[in-house]
């Protein structure tokens, strides 16, 4: 991804009256990696297999997708469907496994879209703390004139 297309969607959320730019860029990495998600990938049996191995999302992420999957233009309520029932599935295998040898609870250890958002955000964190930290006069103007950030991306950029 080219720097410039990181200043312009950084640049684009600010504009657009956004409470927090941070929150905004995560919320869009986040429902475009859902519709691609959902769109390609539900109905993937290979897909599926990989979700079910990391025995699905973390519990902010499987809320959003089935928030999405749920809107009436969405026709993904089968994959969805699909992706619960591997997850269950494990889940049932894990908790037999469990009892019988009182191994270790196997949890949702990497939530896919955790990973993708951080890969992300990795690069648009880099990005700003360099925006900030610059004499862009441009960037600065916007900023200023902007709501600003929410507390915990405010701490979090103040550390
Ligand atoms: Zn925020
Ligand atoms: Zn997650």
């Amino acid at each position: 991804m080219g720097t410039d297309t990181a200043y312009f969607r950084i640049e684009r959320l600010i504009k657009s009256g956004a409470e927090c730019f941070i929150c905004a860029l995560e919320d869009e990495i986040e429902r475009k990696y859902f519709d691609v998600y959902l769109s390609e990938l539900v109905m993937d049996s290979r897909a599926r297999e990989k979700i079910v191995e990391s025995r699905g999302f973390c519990n902010h992420h499987f809320y959003k997708m089935l928030t999405i999957a749920a809107k009436p233009e969405s026709a993904d309520g089968h994959g969805v469907a699909l992706i619960a029932k591997g997850i269950i599935e494990e889940l049932i295998q894990d908790l037999q496994r469990y009892t019988k040898n009182f191994k270790v609870f196997h949890q949702t250890t990497s939530c896919p879209a955790c990973a993708h958002l951080a890969s992300f955000m990795e690069i648009y964190n880099r990005k700003i703390l360099e925006l900030l930290s610059s004499r862009n006069a441009e960037f600065l103007k916007l900023f200023i004139n902007s709501k600003g950030l929410c507390f915990p991306h405010f701490v979090e950029r103040a550390n």
